[in-house]
């Protein structure tokens, strides 16, 4: 039995006193979680406030990136040592918008990928296809290759301790999520591909959908068998709606 995972990535959004109120509304709404893990990803910067908000809660802390190096001379730049600092256990690795807009390529996320663990976080690695590369019938193509990177480098057992999220990027944002058909297809691929490797690293693995997930549609993803949880963007910024995302993947059964 898998246990389900919704994580909210905040993305580069809110200000402190957005994020005080934000953050109080979701300990509220989500005091009774159990047995859902639900983690947090604020922007780097209101990670202390969060963690100062989330003690003594259920709800964890993670983060959308860090450095692959654990210091040195990279101005601006974060460090997953860092980020334990904070109380983090998750982070975000490999996002499509990272990948796309600060040309994050296989090899460096399987790089961020490994320095996480190495820190004791546990990544969340985003893979999914492009509108261009879906139309081209090249979807399996795609998450293949974005996960075989990871594994060459870390390893099949590192995915006993990973979760990987399928977020087509033509999804994100968009309104737009793909079908849980669709998705649990998808997902079957990437779990068939880690149990070539090792069959008990892949039944145990989590494979997230994200993709605008919503109140409305969560149901609908948690009722699939390959789908274990879900990893949230604009929605996560509603308390309300976030809540009802979880509770959806809360009462979900899993293989
Ligand atoms: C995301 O950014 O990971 C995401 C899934 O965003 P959204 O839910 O807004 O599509």
């Amino acid at each position: 039995m898998r246990r389900a995972l919704v994580a909210a990535n905040w993305k580069m959004n809110g200000r402190q006193a957005q994020i005080a109120s934000l953050s109080q509304a979701l300990v509220a709404g989500l005091a009774d979680i159990s047995p859902l893990e639900v983690v947090i990803c604020p922007p780097a910067v209101y990670l202390g406030q969060l963690q100062a908000a989330l003690r003594g809660t259920a709800l964890q802390l993670g983060a959308q990136n860090s450095h692959q190096e654990a210091k040195g001379a990279f101005t601006g730049e974060v460090s997953a040592p860092m980020l334990t600092d904070f109380g983090c256990t998750y982070l975000i690795v490999g996002h499509s918008e990272r990948r796309q807009y600060c040309g994050e390529t296989d090899a460096v996320v399987a790089a961020k990928f490994v320095a996480a663990q190495a820190s004791g976080l546990k990544p969340i690695l985003c893979v999914g296809e492009s509108a261009a590369e879906r139309d081209a019938g090249s979807t399996e193509a795609v998450v293949t290759r974005q996960v075989q990177a990871v594994m060459q480098v870390a390893g099949v057992a590192a995915f006993a301790q990973a979760v990987v999220a399928y977020e087509p990027v033509w999804a994100i944002g968009t309104g737009r999520a793909a079908s849980a058909g669709n998705a649990q297809a998808v997902h079957a691929v990437i779990r068939a591909l880690v149990a070539q490797q090792d069959a008990a690293v892949a039944e145990g693995l989590r494979i997230i959908y994200g993709g605008s997930v919503n109140a409305a549609n969560a149901r609908e993803f948690s009722a699939v068998a390959d789908i274990d949880g879900a990893l949230v963007g604009g929605a996560s910024l509603s308390a309300e709606e976030f809540s009802t995302i979880c509770a959806q993947f809360k009462t979900a059964r899993k293989a």
